[in-house]
């Protein structure tokens, strides 16, 4: 189902990272045996470990049954601003931001707290923007075979902001629309209403 499932790094291999880590600061002409700089190849490994974390994250486990029935529940769910980080696979800086995730439910309902938890499974990987999103939005179709499920996600991306054209007050949105999402301007348009609206606490 997911593409990068193949291409997941191998389980624990973490002194072959951490040598790895080593070369790249001795390449950076930094001095790996400094005192500031000695355990951080342990350090990064098991932050990019974690990071990454998402590729050895399974769906079903992950839903561990949360999934309901609940005839007669026809109206939309939204989950909004839901602050995800992740990584962009292109320079391995972080892509920061927030997912607004909804779906129309079709006889079953998730429990709420696994669409956080499915949004970061695919945070914590090598990501694009847009595939992160398709992702998300797919895997919520998988699940609950919904009417309809509307995904978008916010981000700032530290490649763009730290080096390359170094615009900080940039965001990028993206989004993908399923099902009713995309057929219904009158969904869809709830949902981005619903998406935009400002908190009330
Ligand atoms: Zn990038």
């Amino acid at each position: 189902m997911d593409p990068h499932a193949a291409g997941a790094p191998p389980p624990q291999d973490d002194k072959h990272l951490e040598d790895l880590v080593r070369q790249q600061l001795l390449a950076l002409g930094e001095d790996p045996a400094r005192e500031g700089l000695i355990r951080t190849p342990a350090r990064v490994a098991r932050s990019l470990r974690y990071l990454t974390s998402g590729y050895d994250q399974d769906l079903d486990a992950l839903l561990n049954n949360a999934i309901f029935q609940a005839e007669g529940a026809d109206e939309m769910v939204v989950v909004r601003n839901i602050e995800f980080y992740s990584q962009c696979e292109h320079h391995m800086l972080p892509f920061i931001g927030r997912a607004h995730v909804a779906y129309l439910p079709d006889g079953k309902i998730v429990g709420l707290s696994k669409i956080p938890r499915i949004v970061d499974m695919f945070a914590r990987r090598l990501q694009v923007q847009e595939r992160m999103t398709v992702q998300v939005a797919n895997a919520i179709m998988d699940v609950l075979a919904p009417k309809g499920v509307g995904v978008i996600l916010e981000a700032r991306h530290y490649c763009m902001m730290m080096r390359g054209v170094q615009k900080q007050d940039s965001s990028t949105t993206t989004s993908c629309m399923l099902g009713r999402f995309k057929s219904d301007a009158k969904t869809r348009s709830e949902f981005l209403d619903l998406t935009s609206r400002r908190s009330s606490f």
